[in-house]
């Protein structure tokens, strides 16, 4: 099959996991073991781990290709917002961030309208950003996955322009997660994600990322659909050799 040229990443969200202890030389060993051509590598840990990460990339070697990510944005630059974090306060500390995540829209109530104001916030501070949206098991059960799909890309970019990713072929990504398939063990099947992947690529031409017990066992027949063009990986992206067969499956 000839795949179109499309830029091919995989995220690991380490979400409220690591230490500014122990975060470094988790992302330094990635680093090492990791290093496929052609693949984007990106690494989200807890705030408070960003600079201990940066630091650990930054002193090796191998570190070079490895960017780091933030999980989350606050959708204003500064102001009165007890505990959060702004795009423009990550200068320094991540290039990448992910907004929209289905943990937070399900722990911190984000809606579209919100994330779409996080998105514009995250790319206004140049971030490269994976969005990411995804259907509820009730709503694929009742045959509307990519109703909700594209209400999620409909409503979160609703504020946003054409340009988001402003000529840089990482500047913007979506996330097809479902919700069902989040560190659950399940994982949707590969036509599954195909068939959501492609629609939401009718409605953007950017990076379509895969994302749900994404697995060194399902990554291979999951990232060799056509339009998958590689993987937001949570729970396996702790573990050192998981990660690295995520990347061989995702850079063959
Ligand atoms: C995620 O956190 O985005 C994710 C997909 O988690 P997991 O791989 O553990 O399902």
């Amino acid at each position: 099959m000839i795949r179109p040229m499309r830029p091919v990443i995989v995220a690991g969200n380490w979400k409220m996991h690591t230490t500014p202890g122990d975060a470094g030389e988790l992302a330094r060993t990635i680093a090492r073991r990791t290093n496929e051509p052609g693949v984007a590598r990106v690494l989200c840990p807890p705030f408070v781990c960003l600079a201990a990460v940066r630091d650990a990339l930054a002193d090796e070697p191998a570190g070079l290709g490895v960017a780091v990510g933030a999980q989350n944005v606050h959708h204003e630059p500064a102001g009165a917002y007890t505990g959060e974090i702004s795009a423009p306060m990550l200068a320094g500390l991540a290039t990448w961030a992910i907004v929209g995540h289905s943990e937070r829209r399900r722990d911190a109530g984000e809606t579209d309208e919100l994330i779409g104001r996080k998105l514009l916030a995250a790319r206004a501070a140049g971030l490269r950003t994976i969005l990411c949206v995804g259907e509820q098991l009730a709503e694929r059960d009742a045959g509307r996955a990519i109703e909700v799909v594209d209400r999620q890309m409909r409503g979160c970019l609703a504020g946003a322009n054409p340009g988001l990713a402003g000529g840089d072929p990482l500047g913007f990504t979506i996330a097809y997660e479902p919700v069902w398939a989040i560190g659950t063990g399940k994982t949707a099947t590969p036509e599954q994600a195909q068939e959501a992947q492609a629609f939401i690529r009718t409605l953007i031409e950017v990076p379509v990322l895969y994302g749900g017990s994404v697995k060194p066992e399902n990554a291979p027949e999951l990232l060799s659909q056509p339009d998958v063009d590689g993987a937001l990986v949570g729970g396996a992206s702790l573990d050192v050799e998981s990660f690295a067969a995520i990347c061989e499956a995702a850079a063959k």
